[in-house]
């Protein structure tokens, strides 16, 4: 029988939050890339002034931050980084390259020579750091390419991949996995009224009202300018009802300052939503609920309207 870690249909969804802060995340890669380089030159120092004995008063390491990568992890700047399991991965390597260091520094004052197994080490442990360092580059730019610029949601990169994964795990593990469309209303007049600068913002802030009322684990794509599609795992249909309710009120009552003098503009949202059905092609799922959305729209806006089989009925 085939596990989670063996089988390609079940990898670990990525560990990232709903709404991820692209310009923040920027800035972390430019720190880290700063950081890599300092980190090099130190190294190279080190050889210097270690091995080749020309400081013997040599660099005096106490902590990872006395490390350019390591002051580059204690900074505000790796926050966006936190999520990667490398990332703690990465801490443990550098309390080694600081205890390895220390070592170098005990042997040198003692006058002894280094000694071939402690060099050894010591450059493995670099090694890995350089080797977790490119991993956490790598997932920075890769998450940063599937990331909405304005918003901070999933964008339509990989979505029909990261959906068809769902459906395979609810088909797996039978538990319902619910997909719905969200679509801002009257989202032209609202950009008519306040200027596109307040439509923007409207989007951030619903993006960010998605993030905190859902799990870390579902998934919301920037589908098209005004529209969002959310991915729900085990989560059945009644629930996801009650889910988006709760969501669609909150957007209702939130009331967003971005008018003249911080007056609150009036914003409301329409969802429509299908459980994955996991004999079916995803197609006919996204379908479904937009057919639902279709439904609320029809029925005066502001509403959550579900699809189930045929029949249409609402919260
Ligand atoms: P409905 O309630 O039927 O959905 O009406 P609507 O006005 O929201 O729908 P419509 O499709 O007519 O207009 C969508 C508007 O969303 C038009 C477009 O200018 C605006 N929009 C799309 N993308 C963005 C964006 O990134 N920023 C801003 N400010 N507006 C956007
Ligand atoms: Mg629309
Ligand atoms: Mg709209």
């Amino acid at each position: 029988m085939s596990t989670d870690e063996n089988d390609p249909m079940c990898v670990a969804r990525e560990e990232r939050p709903v709404v991820v802060f692209p310009q923040k995340m920027l800035e972390g890669i430019s720190a880290l890339e700063r950081a890599i380089s300092q980190q090099t030159d130190w190294v190279k120092g080190w050889h210097d002034k270690v091995l080749l004995h020309r400081d013997p008063n040599h660099v005096a390491i106490q902590d990872i931050r006395d490390l350019p990568i390591g002051a580059w992890f204690s900074s505000e700047k790796a926050l966006p980084f936190r999520n990667n399991p490398v990332f703690s991965r990465l801490e443990q390597r550098l309390i080694v390259m600081v205890e390895q260091t220390r070592v170098f520094s005990q042997v040198d004052r003692a006058g002894k020579p280094h000694s071939v197994d402690e060099y050894t080490r010591f450059m493995n442990t670099v090694l890995d750091v350089n080797a977790l360092v490119q991993q956490l580059q790598n997932d920075a730019w890769r998450l940063f390419t599937k990331t909405d610029p304005l918003t901070g949601v999933r964008n339509r990169h990989d979505m029909m991949r990261e959906l068809e994964r769902e459906r395979e795990r609810s088909r797996r593990t039978r538990l319902a996995c619910c997909v719905a469309m969200v679509d801002l209303d009257h989202f032209k007049s609202l950009n008519d009224t306040y200027g596109h600068v307040v439509g923007d913002k409207v989007l951030r802030h619903v993006s960010e009202l998605f993030g905190a009322h859902l799990r870390p684990y579902d998934m919301v794509y920037r589908y098209g300018g005004e529209e969002f599609l959310l991915c729900l795992p085990n989560t059945i249909l009644e629930t996801t009802v009650s889910v988006l309710d709760r969501l669609r009120q909150t957007i209702e009552k939130d009331g967003m300052p971005y008018g003249q003098n911080g007056a609150k503009v009036a914003v409301t949202a329409s969802f429509g939503t299908a459980e994955i059905d996991t004999d079916e092609h995803l197609v006919k799922t996204i379908e479904r609920a937009d057919m639902a959305l279709y439904e609320a729209k029809q029925n005066g806006r502001n509403a959550v309207k579900a699809w189930r089989g045929g029949r249409k009925t609402s919260s």
